[in-house]
């Protein structure tokens, strides 16, 4: 016999099977050794209150084992002779459109600046040690694409369940912990991720597809407004529809189709610092307890948001128990962002904390048309590299003296490898940002007590919530409004955001490119 049950029940008991196994056994009259199995569907936190509680909307199982399994698989087909789409860029966005081809019976080529995604390791490494950024493979650039070394947070505002849940079951499917079905705020953390990865790439060349590693597009092949293929750095060409998937960081990318006059218009992003807290103290004020978090329940996260004279003033992208991390894609900027390991056992907590910035905000960079806000961009990262003593060192000032426009004497210990210099962040960070960033903290203050306090550290800038730029497409065919062929796809086309909804886009662009050749492209 299967049963559904709805539970409202203590960590304790959420964490352990045996307890598990009584509390059911209590709500439904079974007897505990009737409860041949249990599986949890949705698991959230319900922490308003001073008791912590666990829900859970539980599958029972009664003298009979589950025959389903967790989630739906999807089948690859052999496309090696299928016709062909280059995919240019291998993060969430260009993985999943590969995936999402090779359903559709087509034949992804996918090509990739950055290295494979165990290769980047190293690399990412030197930036810690040696403060060398290789601008073709760092945080944002290589396999897996910016989300690869990340918290793997795997939530998204995307309302479409049918789609969330394809993408999350497509994760688990290439190694992830099935437990993201359930979870409420579902990640996979940073040293989870490049497994994963790597088995989709697998999965692509098993299928018959190709990728091409170290291989950076340089521009597209055109013919009479129609695209049919693209042209590496090294002269190399690979033909066929283009899935143009390279992240909000390829600013090379942008300057081309600038320069090209291919239709893109600024967009509007997010600037601001990312703020460390100890963990601690964050599972203190989250669940109300001096105690912190104790043994059963995971570190505790947080979101505010807020409007200040327009403009909303949010955190963003919070890995508990992670590490802040160095995210430049070259030498002469300094960009923060963060991670956290499967596990989220580190102890720091820390998130963005950002400010909305739209393209007229800042007329100085009115000139450079659809690339205003890339520039401000550019401006801060090289401020912050100025501040930060000219290596991948980062600018940093705790948070009262932040809000006091006080200098730091000195700095609270932090996750940040490269290490934190102190610098006056209330002077040099633009006006705009920083009067918004002060009465954000303050109210976000007064809503959790604690949280605005010296053992916390601001770290700048995080410059890189989103794309500045919109690579603009047709609604209906996702093609770009101009030239047919051509897919803007993901966070860099300006039309996602994070992991799922650019993945999400991935498969949207995919099936674009599928109708396209169905009405008989010719190449
Ligand atoms: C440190 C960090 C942590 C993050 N944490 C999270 C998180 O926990 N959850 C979440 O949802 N989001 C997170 N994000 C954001 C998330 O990673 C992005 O939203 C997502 O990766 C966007 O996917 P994408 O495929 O559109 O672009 P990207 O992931 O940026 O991928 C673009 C790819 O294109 C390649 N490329 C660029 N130019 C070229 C070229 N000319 N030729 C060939 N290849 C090229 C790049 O090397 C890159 O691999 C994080 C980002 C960073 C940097």
């Amino acid at each position: 016999m299967i049963k559904e049950l709805q539970l409202r029940i203590l960590p304790e008991q959420a964490a352990r099977e045996e307890l598990l196994k009584k509390v059911v056994s209590r709500e439904t009259g079974e007897k505990v050794e009737s409860i041949s199995a249990i599986r949890i569907l949705k698991r959230s936190i319900d922490a308003r209150q001073r008791v912590v509680y666990i829900n859970l909307q539980v599958r029972i199982f009664i003298n009979e084992l589950p025959s389903e399994p967790e989630y739906r698989s999807v089948s690859y087909p052999d496309v090696s002779s299928g016709k062909q789409v280059v995919v240019v860029g291998a993060g969430p966005g260009g993985l999943f459109a590969a995936l999402r081809l090779i359903e559709l019976g087509l034949r992804p080529v996918v090509i990739e600046r950055g290295k494979e995604v165990h290769a980047r390791r190293k690399d990412i490494a030197l930036i810690s040690r040696e403060h060398q950024v290789n601008p073709e493979s760092n945080y944002s650039f290589g396999e897996g694409g910016a989300g690869a070394f990340s918290d793997g947070k795997l939530y998204t505002r995307s309302k479409k369940r049918g789609s969330v849940e394809k993408i999350l079951s497509v994760f688990c499917q290439h190694g992830a912990n099935p437990s993201i079905l359930a979870d409420a705020h579902p990640h996979i953390g940073t040293d989870k991720l490049p497994g994963v990865i790597e088995n989709i790439r697998k999965q692509i060349l098993q299928s018959g597809g190709e990728v091409h590693f170290e291989t950076r597009m340089e521009r597209l092949l055109l013919k009479e407004g129609r695209v049919m293929g693209v042209e590496t750095a090294s002269g190399e060409t690979f033909s066929g529809a283009v899935i143009l998937a390279t992240g909000h960081s390829a600013r090379d990318i942008y300057t081309y189709l600038n320069e090209e006059k291919i239709p893109i218009e600024a967009k509007g992003i997010a600037v601001g610092v990312r703020l460390e807290h100890p963990q601690t103290l964050i599972d203190q004020i989250q669940y109300h307890s001096e105690e912190g978090r104790g043994a059963y329940l995971p570190a505790a996260e947080y979101s505010f948001v807020t409007q200040v004279d327009g403009r909303g003033v949010y955190s963003f992208c919070m890995c508990p128990g992670g590490f802040v991390v160095p995210a430049a894609t070259a030498p002469k900027q300094v960009v923060v962002n963060g991670m956290s390991p499967a596990n989220r056992g580190s102890k720091w907590a820390n998130a963005g904390m950002v400010v909305e910035i739209h393209p007229e905000d800042f007329s100085r960079f009115a000139p450079s048309g659809a690339l205003a806000l890339m520039k401000l961009q550019e401006e801060l990262e090289e401020h912050a590299w100025l501040n930060g003593g000219m290596k991948q060192t980062a600018p940093a000032q705790r948070m009262v003296d932040f809000m006091q426009k006080k200098n730091s004497f000195d700095l609270p210990s932090s996750s940040y490898t490269p290490g934190l210099l102190a610098s006056p962040l209330h002077f040099w960070l633009p006006e705009f940002i920083t009067t918004r960033l002060r009465e954000g903290f303050r109210r976000f203050g007064q809503s959790s007590r604690g949280f605005l306090t010296n053992e916390a550290v601001l770290i700048g800038v995080e410059s890189r919530t989103s794309s500045p730029v919109r690579i603009l497409r047709d609604r209906e065919t996702n093609q770009h409004v101009t030239l047919r062929g051509l897919f803007p796809c993901g966070e860099g086309a300006g039309y996602a955001g994070g992991i799922v909804s650019a993945a999400i886009d991935g498969e949207r662009c995919a099936e674009g490119a599928a109708a396209l050749y169905e009405a008989a492209y010719p190449l």
